[in-house]
């Protein structure tokens, strides 16, 4: 059995690469975390827009494995900032001595699965000398995220513009001056929605491009303080009991009551006291129909629009800013503060794309089609909040070749298939604890993120004990899994969304609306968990494990 460099490799460094570093330095593997960025922190190392914050609760976004880390941390606000997370990433690191596993600036462009050698070989670009080295492992783990790779429009002139022009994902490390500036913001998804209710009044002007308008809530933030915290910190296990019993991993559970056996009254009553709750009480503490029957849900979007008419001044900018091709939460809702409101003051406009849509970028700004011909707009800055290659898109850019040459590219080209989200048939001894069709996507991803870790983990160490060096799941299991998957979609009326859980995305080939891409475990995290772990007791049933003496690196 031929040596490798290292026994696991993980890619990426962020909120699953911490974690599942964590486990495996525990356990005394020889084990690296590659990472392409200067430092670690995944998301919450890149996006640094102004607004940049959870909509998780702080408190069940945090990791839950070591009490004395509980203990010590004190999240300032419910809803905590981007700053305050990346500091909280960065202290786990430390408290655990975590950075000494870690590469940074290491790019993988490629994974070769080498079957005699039953090994991976990964291509690895320096960032800083462009120079490119080989590693090999026996294992590898995919922690690469699944908002990280970020899309631009495909717009003629996208390089001609003057100023500077960014995508909010590489919002610039250093203090962006807004002061008197005109700022465009093309896009009103969650980050969107977040910039602008940060930036209205800090900006000159503010000229907002959307295409179609997102349902959204008050996310409610306020402040932890000392007291609140203790009484958190007294409360962990209840908050992480209810959150493992919730489907979306969260505290918010569902309101179990039937839509349709309580009074019209009732259900204003519900939607008004969640509509001031903090967080996603709003879309997970709702009735159940409002996710699968067409006229509870119409009657909540309704019940939305309602509130934002109240909220927004002029009613023609109201009106657009109502969805009308999609109901409240079948697309991943965005939380707001003072998102509406925004759109009452003078310096702030709203270009309605779906009237005028957008042509080119220019020197000074962008160009719209208009029905006389043309309009110019001119601006200092330009934001990109214009979304990700979701979930297989970071998968996409790395060369991965698994048995035969297959690349999973082109196994995923037209949608995606997996065992539980976390193995692929044809990529043997690869791992991923939040991949596509896990039950990470559509929860409270750290939640999700440590199940699978755990998951995975505990899978690893089996086969170690046993002497296992190479594991595939069956074609069988992938396509039972899979079709599990697809089955659920067909109840939710998030099936008709064009939004990153069905995989749409206008900017990237092959992703434009019509297919749907089934990306998302739609059955809830207990459910999930119950699957998994059944798997589990059953000795990873549907995965075929060979035994061989395992040479591990010295
Ligand atoms: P997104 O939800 O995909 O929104 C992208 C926006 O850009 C949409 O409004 C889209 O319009 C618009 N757009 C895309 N291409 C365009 C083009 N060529 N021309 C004009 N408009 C274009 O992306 P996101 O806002 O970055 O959010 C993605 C996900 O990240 C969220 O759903 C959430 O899961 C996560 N996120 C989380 C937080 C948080 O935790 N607090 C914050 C931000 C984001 P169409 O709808 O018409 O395509």
């Amino acid at each position: 059995m031929t040596r490798t460099d290292y026994e696991v490799i993980a890619i990426g460094a962020g909120v699953g690469g911490i974690y599942q570093i964590k486990r495996l330095a525990d356990l005394g593997v020889k084990a690296a975390v590659l990472e392409l960025a200067p430092d670690l922190g995944g998301t919450w190392y890149w996006n640094r827009y102004p607004g940049a914050r959870f909509d998780s609760e702080s408190y069940t976004y945090g990791y839950s494995f070591s009490r004395e880390l509980l203990d010590e941390w004190h999240w300032k606000e419910r809803f905590s900032s981007q700053p305050e997370n990346l500091r909280y990433l960065n202290h786990v690191a430390d408290k655990f001595d975590l950075r000494r596993h870690m590469q940074f600036n290491s790019r993988v462009v490629a994974a070769e699965w080498d079957e005699p050698a039953r090994l991976w070989r990964l291509t690895v670009r320096d960032e800083k000398s462009g120079g490119t080295r080989e590693l090999t492992c026996r294992f590898v783990i995919m922690t690469l995220g699944l908002l990280s790779q970020p899309t631009l429009p495909r717009l003629e002139g996208m390089d001609s513009f003057k100023g500077p022009s960014f995508h909010t994902y590489y919002w610039p490390q250093e203090p962006v001056e807004l002061a008197g500036k005109k700022v465009a913001v093309i896009g009103t998804g969650a980050t969107a929605i977040q910039v602008i209710g940060e930036i209205a009044d800090k900006v000159g002007e503010l000229t907002v491009f959307q295409r179609r308008p997102n349902w959204s809530a008050p996310l409610n933030n306020s402040p932890i303080s000392e007291a609140e915290m203790a009484d958190i910190r007294r409360r962990y296990d209840e908050i992480f009991a209810a959150c493992a019993r919730s489907p979306g991993g969260f505290e918010h559970e569902p309101d179990r009551r039937g839509f349709y056996e309580v009074s019209r009254e009732e259900r204003i009553k519900l939607w008004d006291r969640l509509y001031d709750s903090p967080g996603f009480g709003i879309w997970l503490a709702n009735f159940r129909e409002i996710f699968i029957d067409e006229a509870a849900n119409a009657e909540f979007s309704e019940y939305v629009a309602e509130r934002i008419r109240r909220r927004v001044k002029d009613p023609v900018v109201a009106d657009k800013l109502i969805p009308k091709d999609h109901g409240f939460g079948i697309q991943r809702v965005p939380l707001e503060t003072n998102y509406f409101e925004a759109y009452n003051r003078p310096n702030v406009k709203l270009v309605d794309l779906q009237e005028t849509p957008l042509t080119r970028v220019t020197e000074k700004g962008l160009r719209t089609a208009t029905p006389e011909g043309s309009r110019d707009y001119e601006f200092d800055i330009i934001v990109y909040a214009t979304g990700f290659d979701a979930i297989t898109g970071a998968f996409d850019h790395i060369d991965i070749r698994g048995t035969g040459g297959q690349t999973l590219r082109d196994k995923w080209r037209d949608s995606c298939s997996s065992f539980l989200g976390m193995m692929i048939h044809g990529f043997p001894n690869l791992l991923m604890p939040a991949g596509p069709q896990s039950g990470s996507a559509s929860t409270n991803y750290p939640r999700g993120i440590e199940t699978g870790v755990n998951w995975c983990t505990d899978f690893l160490q089996y086969a170690r004990k046993r002497g296992d060096c190479r594991f595939e799941p069956t074609a069988e299991a992938e396509a039972r899994w899979t079709a599990h998957v697809v089955g659920m979609y067909s109840m939710m009326l998030m099936r008709k969304a064009k939004g990153w859980f069905t995989g749409y995305n206008s900017n990237v080939p092959g992703h434009e609306e019509g297919k749907v891409r089934y990306f998302v475990y739609n059955g809830g995290a207990p459910k999930y968990v119950e699957r998994i772990n059944t798997i589990a007791e059953r000795g990873y049933d549907g995965v075929v494990l060979e035994s061989a003496r395992v040479e591990t690196a010295a």
